[in-house]
């Protein structure tokens, strides 16, 4: 089993939690980009007050800010081993530059798929819970049209190496449909 995992999907699909689970079971560093970018924003360093009115805008990070942060998070030890990427690359230069950067950067990529429909119910949801800056219907609206044009395409960038997981259902139920696509590659 590579140990060297990409997840790709829509926001709302549940990139985030089945990343951090998966991670966890193969005991290997979870990488979110989405997750380094608003750490800086709500720490108020440079990068954070760079990066706040896009990202509440629903639109991407720079390439190159977003680039230099995964370049130096992957060259920690403890990413040696593996690491699940969630949230990057999202457009065509950034999976260049992925590729660029490490040899056999990705093994197996994880393209998690919910419908339109799934996706803004769960995110208008998550926005009452957690109050994220980006979980309004206007930015959710911009977040899924990004999504389509820019990180979409990235399914045939990957080819074969791409795993289409039905994100619909239970949390451990999409869990258990993953590690068996992750096992049987
Ligand atoms: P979601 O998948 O729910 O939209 P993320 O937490 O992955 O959420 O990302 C939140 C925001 O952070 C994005 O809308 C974007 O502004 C920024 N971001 C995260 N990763 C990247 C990236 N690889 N390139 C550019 N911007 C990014």
């Amino acid at each position: 089993m590579s140990r060297r995992i990409l997840f790709l999907g829509p926001p709302g699909a549940g990139k985030g939690t089945q990343a951090a689970m998966i991670a966890s079971a193969l005991h290997i560093p979870h990488i979110s980009t989405g997750e380094m970018l608003r750490d800086a924003v709500s720490r108020g360093t440079d990068l954070g007050k760079q990066v706040e009115g896009v990202m509440a805008a629903g639109d991407l990070v720079s390439d190159d800010l977003v680039v230099a942060i995964v370049d130096e998070r992957l060259s920690q030890s403890d990413a040696n081993c593996g690491y699940v990427l969630d949230g990057f690359p999202r457009n065509a230069a950034q999976a260049e530059a992925l590729n660029d950067a490490v040899i056999n950067a990705i093994g197996t990529v994880v393209l998690l798929k919910a419908d339109a429909d799934e996706l803004v119910s769960r995110l208008m949801k998550r926005a009452e819970q957690e109050g994220r800056a980006d979980d309004n219907e206007e930015t959710i609206r911009r977040r899924l049209q990004v999504y389509d044009a820019e990180t979409a395409p990235l399914v045939s960038f990957y080819g074969d190496a791409v795993h289409q997981i039905d994100g619909i259902g239970g949390i451990d139920d999409v869990f258990s449909r993953i590690m068996l696509a992750l096992v049987a590659f």
